[in-house]
Order: structure tokens, then sequence, then C-alpha cells
């Protein structure tokens, strides 16, 4: 028996080694983390602050997993790396969900909630980390414009359309088709760098053929 639990208190939880981690990890005052932004779940007992400016990304994700656990026709999410957040409250209140094997272990990637009002906190890959802008208080419309979706992803997936004239990518962004309302000029710049591509695979696969008969 600890001293907490002969005082009738709960015993403290062992710390488990992702809390130690980024994004979780705490940052210490001396780290000169500066916070650009507050961020906090429905209840408020996940609180989180946001040093970088700009998400890295920001966009629109159509696919039926978005739709399903977000429960909404798509999903907005800024993309940000795991030591851009600071938890100030509830980080280690979280719970985890991986939809490809659908468990509920915190293993990466995850999808991760408030424990208590369920609120998507974020989406937890390898090495970055998924926001969603939603839970951030954007001040004015800087902040917003900061945030604002440069694209649309897994479109082909869609409930509704969205012609907003941003890039419309069938599946993954960069790396499936642009489509429907796409800009033009992108479109064409992107047919362009496939065909390259196409272009620089076709020589290597004919060079390796004459490497091969030499
Ligand atoms: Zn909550
Ligand atoms: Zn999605």
């Amino acid at each position: 028996m600890d001293a907490k639990e002969a005082r009738g208190e709960a015993p403290e939880k062992p710390v488990e080694d992702w809390q130690k981690r980024a994004p979780y990890k705490i940052h210490e005052s001396n780290e000169n983390f500066k916070a650009r932004y507050e961020a906090s779940c429905h209840c408020g007992r996940v609180k989180y602050q946001l040093s970088r400016e700009e998400p890295l990304d920001s966009k629109l994700c159509h696919c039926t997993t978005c739709q399903t656990q977000h429960a909404a026709p798509f999903q907005w999410a800024a993309i940000f790396h795991k030591d851009d957040i600071n938890f100030s409250n509830g980080h280690h209140d979280l719970e985890w969900y991986d939809p490809s094997s659908k468990s509920i272990e915190h293993k990466l990637p995850c999808k991760v909630r408030c424990s208590f009002c369920h609120s998507p906190i974020m989406d937890e890959g390898r090495n970055m980390i998924l926001l969603f802008p939603s839970l951030v208080h954007l001040k004015n419309d800087e902040d917003k414009a900061n945030f604002k979706p440069r694209c649309h992803m897994f479109y082909s997936q869609r409930v509704m359309d969205i012609p907003d004239g941003l890039p419309k990518w069938s599946g993954l962004n960069d790396s499936s088709e642009l489509i429907e309302d796409s800009p033009p000029e992108l479109v064409r710049e992107h047919e362009r760098k496939r065909e390259q591509e196409r272009k620089e695979k076709h020589e290597k696969e004919e060079k390796g053929e004459k490497d091969e008969k030499k």
C-alpha cells in the first residue's frame, strides 16, 4: 500500500510508455513551447495547445470510415508534427480505436477520443497527428485562413458535391486522380508529372533489360 492508499486516496495509476512520448508528453516550461492556439473537446476535460502557426496541411476527407467515425458527410483534419501539441488537461483520459483492426488498443495509427464526452481528439499516425480544427478556438479571419482546407480527398466516396474549386482527389491526395471541379491548371500539372514518372519508369526498365542482357 502506498502513502496515498493509506490516506484513503486512489492509488496513482502507473505511467505507461505512451504517456511519456509525444504527442502526450508534457512540454516542460523551459522547453519554450509557445502556445499559438487553444483547443478543447466538447466537455472540456481534454484541452490542448498548438505551437505551429499553420498546419502542415488541411484537408477534407470523404472516405466512408471518416463518415462513420465522425457521423458527418466528411471530416476536416489538419496535419501537425507530434511536437507541435501540448496537452494541458485530460491527456491521459483518452480512448483509442483502430478502424483497420477494429480494436481499442493504443497501437498506431489510431483514432483518439475524450473518454468522457467521446469527442474525436485526433488521428494519431506513426509520425504525424491529424487534428480536428472544429475543436480549435479560431478567433479571427487570420486564424481561420491558416486552417482553411486546401483539398478534398476520397472525393469518389462523397455523399454530397462541394463545388468550391479546391483540388479533389479520388483517393489519397497526390497519389490518386484529380476529379470533378479541381483547378484545370493543377490537373494539367498533375498529368504532366504522371507522364514524366511513366517515362522515367519506362526508361529505367529498358535500362534494366539492357543491363541484364550484358
Ligand atoms: Zn470531453
Ligand atoms: Zn477519411
